[in-house]
């Protein structure tokens, strides 16, 4: 197979481990960085260049698409869906999970258990929001924040009003969620690929850390879910129709509630806490499952069944 990896950066653990998977498996591997991409949108001979070339016969893309990148990044990826080439994730997916209050109301419908989340614009009513949650302590979140920052646990009514007034003083979008405490500074990572958790990791925030994200010096340790765990995490890669999805969870005084759905999760710290070649199964996953045309018809059915009707 001729497998294209969209990525900024051939160096990058994650690019370079699904390149050599891919490598190793006798496929053709390309690295493509998306941002130098340029496209020829046309109905009768769509095609995407690069360094002056069109990209042409590529079986399947594997996205990378970096957070700060989403808008250029999943246009790339749809007119790849466009030309009838197999994506890991789509395009409409990536997007979905970038947004998290877009990703929690899409899980929400589907009644995967979710920390309680608040969400406003203007800040008359903040009391308001605040109860909604519980009170103090809580945690607020920038909306297209990642790795830890823009994630601030809020101790007093004090202390929340005052971040919530200083964000939103900035036009910010925030989120406001009650904090699971009994966590512990921890959450796990379950990596789906295609309705299964093929890896799961326990993150654990460094000592006085609530976020145990990996860049804010949290530790990973491999970990065995509960099954109760490892649906929530299946369904929640499912609602967002994401095939490859790193799903993570916090264990809370009612069971698994969902955080986040990354889109593009990463290799590196998954693969040295569980030793499983992560890598390797998206590849064979594309071996069984990728062919020109094969794209799921998302795209294609999401426009028909939102099509208006006269
Ligand atoms: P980011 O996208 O920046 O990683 P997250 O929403 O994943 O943002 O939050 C970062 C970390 O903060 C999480 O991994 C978790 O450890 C902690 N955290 C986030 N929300 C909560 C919450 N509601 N209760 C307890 N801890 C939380
Ligand atoms: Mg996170």
């Amino acid at each position: 197979m001729k497998i294209a990896i969209l990525s900024q950066d051939a160096s990058l653990y994650s690019t370079r481990r699904l390149r050599e998977a891919g490598e190793e498996r006798g496929h053709e591997m390309r690295v493509v960085n998306y941002l130098r991409c340029y496209m020829n949108i046309t109905s009768h001979r769509p095609a995407i260049f690069y360094n002056g070339k069109a990209l042409e016969d590529f079986d399947a893309v594997i996205p990378r698409i970096g957070a700060s990148r989403t808008f250029y990044g999943t246009a790339v990826v749809r007119q790849f869906e466009v030309m009838g080439v197999f994506s890991t994730n789509e395009s409409q997916a990536i997007s979905r999970s970038r947004d998290k209050l877009r990703c929690l109301q899409i899980l929400a419908r589907d009644g995967i258990g979710l920390p309680v989340t608040g969400f406003a614009h203007a800040t008359q009513d903040i009391d308001g929001l605040i109860e909604t949650v519980g009170g103090a302590p809580l945690v607020i979140k920038l909306l297209e924040g990642t790795q830890g920052i823009g994630v601030v646990l809020a101790e007093t009514y004090q202390a929340a009003k005052s971040v919530i007034e200083a964000f939103r003083g900035l036009d910010a979008n925030i989120l406001v969620q009650e904090y699971i405490k009994e966590a512990g500074g921890a959450d796990l990572r379950c990596f789906v690929l295609a309705g299964k958790v093929i890896a799961a990791m326990k993150r654990q925030g460094a000592a006085g850390e609530f976020r145990s994200n990996l860049h804010r010096g949290g530790k990973a340790e491999p970990i065995k879910l509960t099954p109760e765990e490892r649906s929530t995490a299946i369904r929640a890669a499912k609602a967002m129709g994401l095939r490859v999805a790193g799903v993570d969870l916090l264990r809370s005084n009612h069971g698994p509630v969902v955080m986040e759905v990354n889109s593009s999760p990463g290799l590196e710290g998954i693969e040295t806490a569980t030793g499983i070649d992560v890598a390797g199964k998206i590849i064979d996953y594309l071996d069984k499952n990728a062919a020109p045309g094969k794209t799921s018809g998302q795209l294609r059915r999401l426009a028909d069944r939102d099509r208006i009707k006269y």
